[in-house]
């Protein structure tokens, strides 16, 4: 320890602290890291290494960001999976030296920066929530909390483990924290097969009876019941998630609403695979674009967007909440000035939920006061826009949360500037005229050289020294300085004495004066003085707008209903989408279905026109499948594909791609498509596919809607066939779900005729002089043929491929006709019958270049004689 210096000590001390996260040391205006830390920092964000002095003898790795750029780069050391202590200065350094004793400036971790625990707009997506979530495990119960600081949500549920893992892709967490030990186990499989982070933490932050009284604290209640009846399980994950908030805060908490409890049946019930093979809100490739989410979101708002994210992820199940929906759609479609009106309001209010949080936090600026002053504005001119209007309950219900907050907008109204700066620590954001005596020191600031000016002047004609003048330096500061042969005239002038002689110099006399002195204590204080009223005021405007923070929140989310409602009304009438009819039968009855991302792409991409199709699956009270035959690029994905999304977007309470649209309720919502690649996921693809099969016919119920594409075909045809068949009877007779089931296996056309609930449905195509044209529309009726070999000749394989394939394909048809074994016939087929292409013929014995490249011997030539060699070897060819 001999060699350890008191700062490095400092360091060591608070970094055995943080052993899981980079210690940002702040050191003036760096951030420094030591150690490990610098070393995995440095390579992280491809900054240079250094060393700094030595420990134990060795030299100290070192790196270092700026901090006034640090967002960045813990931008992209959370993106790379670290978590990132700050430690800041608390003190001066002359602070620390008044202290006495050692002089290191006190230091320690203001924050822990994690992935679920952001709330920097650089640091986050506009447009999705980020998600803390706990997940705490009591004997036989289980429960989900989460919460977005960064917009104050806060949400419970309880969770049977079944249902973890779609819970888990409906919430998509940034992070997810759980008690070391069993329940850790459980959820580490899930968690890393999603890519969540997990941080286990200790049992006592998960310990239900601390737990209560963490919540009761927060809220500051004295019970919970006032916010519902929770279990054990639940108390624990609002407990500890709590906890985390007050780890990573260091004690300041976040603004979080009053917990939220969602039951597990009030939404459709969508696991992962189907998430991802419907592209809600990622695509296949994983980004945002080409997902269903990318071609519904018409918001204009942030706050707006990560409402129709949320409602995209969980459609509900409530016919009230649908029906109230849809009813509020109706009128924005219908009032489509009004609209309109509403939206360009909208354009202009800022992300309220984001601007709170981050004031709540002490993270905030003037421009956090300045964006609920302007989603005030808009929210006050909203609510004009809509008034004396018989508006439906959804619409009443959001702009009656727009209203009552009067005396806070023109509070902010009079003590804003309009464009303030983002630093409070710079000034300059409180308006003139809002505070006499900032408005007093910024005239002393900012007029200073005036008033100096006039006191000149005033001088001159009182002493009669025309070439009077009042200077400034480091040394004297501001002072009157008048030659030495007027210096006899100053002394004499009427009250002299006010004059105080400060300094002569060979030519020149220096003075000054009381009032001088006191201007110049004024002037050079006043800037400090105006900043630091405008602290002041900073945190009383921020006080005054926190009281009213739960007020705020309902504010923002009325105004994010009010932004999805329009931007859907929006989307409803450019696409001509239209409202679906939705109610507790088990209807389903689509005509003129389209495809939202298909059709946007065919008219962006090639200009095409998507084709419309109906489909109807109305059960009585068995199973109603449809069973779809027809040739790959058929357009039969695509038609499964687009019934799910009908149903969703119904349930969500959008407008949808279709003429009429009759839908029961959909309890849960599978798809599954047959051996798709999963390699990622590391399991072989037919066992993801049987996996995920059996899930489904282990849960789906008579009110799911399941869409099965080419289940089977991962594997030998005769076992593929086998389970698609045992597959579709199940369905039908246990499951009695409605259901699309697309097939390549034509052999299943026959269950039609047994299965009652069972329809034949095909995508036809049209063939023309042996080619294949698809017609993408949907019958009644099994595929004639599936063909497979046009499709493989439009493809471009050879020729003689497509020929051999042809004439095996006939043969074996013509073999299951006559009922012979098939093995004979194609015993029969000439091995290779199709001639392979003509080769060159082949001359017997060396030809002549042959032998001229024989008789060389390298060795012996010059390399002008090579050179020559070469020539012959090209004109012998
Ligand atoms: P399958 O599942 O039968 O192999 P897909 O559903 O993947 O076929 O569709 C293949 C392509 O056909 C799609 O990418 C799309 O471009 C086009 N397509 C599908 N359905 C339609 C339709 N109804 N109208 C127009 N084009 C369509």
């Amino acid at each position: 320890m001999a060699t350890v210096t008191p700062m490095m000590a400092q360091y060591l001390d608070i970094k055995a602290q943080y052993p899981d996260a980079l210690l940002f040391y702040r050191m003036g205006d760096f951030y420094e890291m030591f150690f490990e830390d610098a070393v995995n920092a440095a390579e992280a964000l491809d900054i240079a290494l250094t060393k700094r002095g030595k420990h134990n003898g060795d030299d100290i790795p070192m790196c270092g960001v700026p901090f006034h750029a640090a967002e960045g780069y813990l931008l992209t050391l959370i993106r790379k999976g670290f978590r990132v202590a700050v430690g800041e200065q608390l003190e001066t350094p002359a602070e620390a030296k008044k202290r006495g004793g050692k002089s290191v400036v006190n230091r320690d971790v203001v924050r822990l920066v994690t992935p679920g625990t952001l709330t920097e707009d650089s640091l986050l997506e506009a447009r999705r929530h980020n998600f803390l979530v706990s997940y705490a495990e009591m004997r036989d119960q289980a429960a989900l909390a989460w919460a977005d600081i960064s917009t104050g949500a806060f949400h419970v549920m309880p969770v049977a483990r079944v249902r973890l893992s779609p819970e888990l892709a409906r919430l998509g967490p940034s992070e997810l924290i759980v008690a070391d030990g069993p329940a850790y186990d459980h959820i580490r499989p899930l968690a890393d097969e999603y890519k969540i982070p997990v941080t286990p933490l200790g049992k006592a932050s998960f310990d239900s009876t601390a737990a209560e009284k963490r919540i009761c604290a927060l809220f500051k209640v004295g019970a919970l019941d006032g916010f519902g009846t929770f279990s054990r399980a639940e108390v624990s994950a609002m407990g500890a998630l709590i906890d985390y908030l007050e780890i990573t805060q260091k004690g300041k908490l976040p603004l979080l609403q009053v917990p939220e409890q969602e039951a597990e049946d009030r939404v459709m019930q969508i696991d992962a695979a189907t998430r991802r093979n419907l592209e809600l809100t990622r695509s296949l490739s994983g980004g945002r674009a080409g997902s269903l989410l990318s071609v519904i979101d018409r918001t204009v708002t942030p706050g707006g967007g990560r409402l129709l994210e949320q409602r995209l992820s969980s459609p509900s199940r409530n016919l009230d909440v649908i029906h109230d929906r849809l009813a509020a759609l109706d009128f924005a479609v219908n009032q489509s000035q009004l609209s309109e009106q509403l939206r360009d309001a909208l354009r202009q209010s800022p992300d309220l939920d984001r601007a709170l949080s981050r004031l709540a936090l002490d993270r905030g600026g003037p421009r956090d006061l300045a964006a609920i002053r302007n989603g005030l504005t808009q929210a006050e001119t909203i609510a004009a826009l809509c008034q004396d209007l018989d508006l439906p309950n959804l619409i009443a219900g959001a702009i009656d949360n727009l209203q009552g907050f009067d005396d806070l907008l023109a509070m902010l109204d009079a003590s804003l500037v309009a464009e303030p700066p983002l630093l409070a620590r710079d000034g300059g954001f409180i308006a003139a005229g809002y505070n006499d005596e900032l408005d007093q020191a910024r005239t002393l600031r900012d007029e200073g050289r005036s008033v100096i000016a006039a006191m000149q002047n005033q001088y001159a004609e009182h002493t009669g020294i025309s070439s009077l003048k009042i200077k400034h330096n480091n040394v004297l500061g501001y002072f009157i300085e008048t030659t030495a042969t007027h210096a006899d005239k100053m002394l004499s002038a009427p009250l002299s004495e006010s004059y105080i002689h400060r300094q002569t110099t060979a030519n020149q006399v220096r003075f000054t004066t009381v009032e001088l002195s006191e201007i110049e204590t004024k002037i050079l204080n006043a800037g400090n003085q105006a900043l630091e009223i405008e602290k002041r005021l900073y945190s009383e405007v921020s006080g005054c707008i926190l009281d009213l923070s739960a007020r705020l929140n309902s504010a923002a989310r009325g105004l994010a209903e009010l932004d999805l409602l329009t931007g859907l009304a929006d989307l409803a009438k450019g696409e001509n989408w239209n409202r679906p009819k939705v109610d507790a039968s088990r209807a389903f009855e689509i005509s003129g279905g389209r495809h939202p991302v298909v059709e946007q792409a065919l008219r962006q991409q090639v200009g095409e026109v998507f084709i419309a199709n109906d489909c109807d699956l109305t059960a009585a009270d068995g199973a109603a499948i449809w069973l779809l035959t027809g040739p790959n690029m058929a357009g039969k994905s695509t038609f499964l594909r687009q019934n799910a999304l009908i149903a969703l977007l119904a349930q969500i309470g959008s407008y949808v791609p279709a003429d009429t649209a009759h839908i029961g309720v959909v309890s849960q919502l599978f798809s599954r498509v047959g051996a798709s690649d999963d390699l990622a996921r590391g399991r072989s693809t037919f066992m993801v596919e049987m996996v995920e099969t059996a899930a489904i016919l282990n849960q789906a119920d008579d009110r799911a809607l399941v869409i099965l594409d080419e289940i089977g075909r991962g594997t030998a045809t005769y076992d593929g066939l086998s389970i698609a068949w045992a597959t579709l009877e199940h369905l039908h007779e246990t499951n009695r779900s409605r259901a699309l089931f697309a097939t390549h296996y034509h052999e299943l056309t026959q269950l039609a005729a047994t299965l009652a609930g069972v329809d034949n449905a095909t995508v036809t195509v049209k063939e023309w002089e042996g080619e294949v044209i698809f017609l993408h529309e949907v019958r009644k009726g099994a595929a004639d043929r599936s063909y497979g070999v046009q499709v493989a000749q439009l493809a471009g394989l050879p020729a003689t491929v497509v020929a051999r394939a042809r004439d095996v394909l006939d043969m074996l048809e013509e073999s299951s006709r006559d009922g012979a074994g098939s093995k004979i016939k194609i015993d029969d087929l000439p091995l290779f019958a199709a001639a392979p292409p003509p080769q060159p013929a082949v001359p017997k014995g060396p030809s002549p270049l042959e032998e001229m490249l024989d008789s060389v011997h390298p060795d012996d030539l010059s390399p002008r004689e090579a050179l020559e060699m070469l020539y012959q070897l090209k004109n012998a060819n």
